[in-house]
């Protein structure tokens, strides 16, 4: 699913003024991009993804996805709920119900919309059960379908809740830094996940990051926030120094060692 988001503003109430969390943000996606977020922290980016998200309503602009309108002018899209289901929302935090299986966790998916705790009361059909046990094959999990969630480690929990969006059959995973608390090496397993999705089911992936270097490694372009505002869209590759200070700022000068002094 394509992604459009146009002149994007949001601002948030800040002791007694406001703040404005995105200043004009526009940005078109591609059905089957695969798209890193970068910025400093407070540019912007959990903002941005929630409003494409249809989680809040923005002050103005608009967000389509897939074709279909999400927000406008500070109203969300009636049958936002209904599009919600279309995207997989991946944040920081785990996103996994712990005391339930991985399956049951998994199998929430295909309950698009309604509430987590229906799946206490539903019974699933064969074919569900097995759509869900294909997607935990397919983030290398399915030897963990019976346990409790709570019981994974917190890569298995991310990789788990990116089988859930695939048995949602999300056109688009949206990732707010999903790999923020994970050690690098769980992290990479789980951006390497999302890559071979995007790559195989064609998923759309819109992932924010604070690794510039695995932002190169996994994705092919890149967009950064400043302030609200987009100040980088385009291939990472090309992402040079001098554009990594407009994002970062400058590097602070390093400090002089007591011993170099002495030499
Ligand atoms: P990022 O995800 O890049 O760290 P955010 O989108 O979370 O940035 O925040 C952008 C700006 O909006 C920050 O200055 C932040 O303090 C502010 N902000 C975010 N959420 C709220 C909120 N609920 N209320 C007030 N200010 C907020
Ligand atoms: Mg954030």
């Amino acid at each position: 699913m394509e992604i459009n988001v146009e002149r994007l503003v949001k601002r948030y109430a800040d002791q007694g003024g406001t703040h404005v969390a995105l200043d004009g943000v526009s940005l078109r996606v591609a059905s089957g991009e695969r798209l890193a977020v970068i910025g400093s922290s407070g540019s912007g980016k959990s903002t941005l993804l929630r409003s494409i998200a249809g989680l809040h309503a923005a002050d103005s602009g608009s967000v389509h996805v897939g074709g279909r309108l999400v927000q406008v002018d500070g109203r969300l899209a009636r049958d936002v709920r209904r599009l919600r289901a279309r995207t997989g929302v991946i944040s920081q935090q785990f996103n996994l119900v712990g005391r339930l299986s991985v399956l049951t966790n998994v199998l929430a998916g295909t309950l698009s919309g309604s509430p987590w705790w229906r799946t206490l009361s539903f019974c699933f059909s064969h074919r569900q059960r097995q759509s869900a046990l294909d997607a935990l094959e397919r983030v290398g999990l399915a030897d963990r379908a019976d346990q409790r969630a709570s019981t994974l480690s917190g890569g298995q929990q991310q990789r788990a809740a990116i089988a859930r969006a695939l048995v949602q059959r999300a056109g688009a995973i949206l990732g707010d830094e999903p790999v923020a608390s994970l050690d690098p090496r769980s992290a990479e397993q789980v951006l390497e996940d999302l890559v071979r999705i995007n790559d195989e089911a064609g998923v759309t992936c819109l992932v924010s990051l604070h690794q510039v270097a695995w932002a190169r490694r996994y994705f092919p372009r890149a967009i950064a926030l400043a302030a609200g505002r987009v100040v980088y869209d385009g291939p990472t590759a090309e992402l040079s120094d001098p554009a990594l200070v407009r994002i970062y700022g400058p590097i602070p000068p390093r400090p002089v060692l007591p011993m170099e002094v002495a030499a």
